[in-house]
């Protein structure tokens, strides 16, 4: 079967649930409060493994209970934890995110053990990485063992994805190993210049990431728009569902998660997108990270 490993981060969220964002200076009482497991890296490993991957996950986790606790529910999960690190001395990274009555959502972070993913780290579990059919990847982790890990793909022949989020800067020795790249809109104008306000300004900046740094597979996700989907060159709108949404956290994420599902099965790219818009379709529809993820039989419900 094929076998996925995702590399990033894991991360607690305190979600407060607010009727609009706190202004400067502002103090404002939440409607709900909860602790949900989080980070990028984690969402993304829990919603393919949630939706049928045989998934391994390398990240780490601070020497507390919360952490512990995270790992023991990744392998509840179905994930593969031999290579997570608890980190001595160091917090579980986290989030606080305030989800106003729109669905917005507005986030901080602290890494706390995800910046303790060193190239070292990701050398010590290369074989996790070399073994694997596809290795997907965010921004979360310092971004010189990303290089690493891609690096380590790219010579093994694992497919390299890469979830360019949150938007940042990138080096070019990391894009140039990368085969799919999965930026939102924000994400795209971060890495191209380009302003994403149409489908041909999503096509523009498609073209922009084949060209200057030789990626094969460009999807750029534009929320409840879709997806514009492009391979070669040659580009296309992939609409999404139509749901109501009540918190879009993790929705890239859970699209990511899918999305690579259904690659490693074998499903084309298109398909591969309209399984992953399944996925963060239904995600929206609920509060939180892990928790809004779906299962596989909800999503070929929504499919069917
Ligand atoms: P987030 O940061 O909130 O996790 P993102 O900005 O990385 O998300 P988006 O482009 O907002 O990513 O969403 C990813 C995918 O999720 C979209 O391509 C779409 O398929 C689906 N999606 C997001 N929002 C909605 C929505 N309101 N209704 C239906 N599908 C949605």
């Amino acid at each position: 079967m094929a076998t996925l490993t995702v590399l990033g981060s894991i991360n607690v969220d305190h979600l407060l649930q607010v009727d609009h964002f706190p202004r400067p200076g502002q103090t404002l009482t939440a409607n709900q409060y909860d602790i949900v497991a989080g980070g990028k890296g984690a969402n993304q490993a829990v919603a393919a493994a949630r939706l049928g991957a045989t998934t391994t996950m390398i990240g780490c986790v601070g020497e507390d209970a919360i952490g512990a606790q995270m790992v023991a529910q990744f392998g509840a999960d179905g994930i593969d934890t031999a290579a997570i690190d608890t980190v001595p001395g160091q917090n579980t990274g986290l989030a606080m995110i305030y989800v106003d009555s729109q669905g917005e959502n507005n986030i901080g972070i602290w890494p706390g053990a995800n910046a303790a993913l060193s190239p070292e780290r990701v050398l010590a579990h290369h074989d996790r990485i070399t073994d694997a059919d596809l290795l997907l990847l965010q921004l979360e982790t310092p971004v010189e063992s990303l290089e690493q890990a891609a690096e380590l793909a790219r010579a093994s022949g694992t497919t390299v994805v890469l979830n360019p989020a949150p938007a940042r800067d990138l080096p070019d020795s990391l894009l140039r190993h990368v085969d799919i790249i999965t930026p939102n809109e924000t994400e795209a104008e971060q890495l191209t210049g380009i302003a994403i306000d149409s489908l041909d300004d999503a096509d523009r900046a498609a073209q922009a990431l084949h060209q200057r740094f030789g990626i094969k597979t460009v999807m750029i996700t534009l929320g409840k728009r879709g997806v514009w989907l492009s391979e070669a060159g040659e580009g296309r709108s992939i609409p999404g569902f139509v749901v109501d949404a009540v918190d879009t956290t993790a929705a890239g994420d859970t699209f990511n998660g899918g999305m690579v599902t259904a690659l490693l099965e074998g499903q084309s790219l298109a398909e591969a997108v309209r399984f992953g818009q399944a996925a963060a379709a239904l995600s929206v529809t609920r509060m939180g990270a892990q928790s809004s993820i779906p299962t596989r039989d909800e999503v070929l419900g929504l499919l069917a």
